[in-house]
């Protein structure tokens, strides 16, 4: 993706990567080294940064609602992903 802010070093991960990972990032379920990798591309980048910021508003919302955070983890992915779909499909500022 062109949108990489690092595009020549291997060891960053690419905006698609860190999406996908996203949701273990919140959950704190990732390696310490992974977790900085991917604080470090949301640093950086424009593209993935909103997308965060969303996640990290829905998880609050998650944590506020006692049945929803029960459910399994796919459930909570698959409600998480069609938000990053709807946020993907919207056109980039
Ligand atoms: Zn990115």
């Amino acid at each position: 993706m062109s949108t990489n802010p690092h595009p020549d070093d291997q060891a960053h991960m690419s905006c698609t990567e860190v999406l996908e990972r996203i949701y273990e990032y919140l959950d704190g379920e990732l390696t310490a080294e992974i977790e900085l990798q991917i604080r470090d591309h949301l640093a950086c980048c424009r593209r993935c940064f909103p997308h965060f910021r969303h996640e990290q508003v829905f998880l609050r919302f998650l944590e506020r609602r006692a049945t929803i955070i029960k459910a399994p983890p796919a459930l909570r992915r698959r409600i998480m992903q069609m938000l990053i779909d709807e946020e993907a499909s919207r056109p980039l500022e």
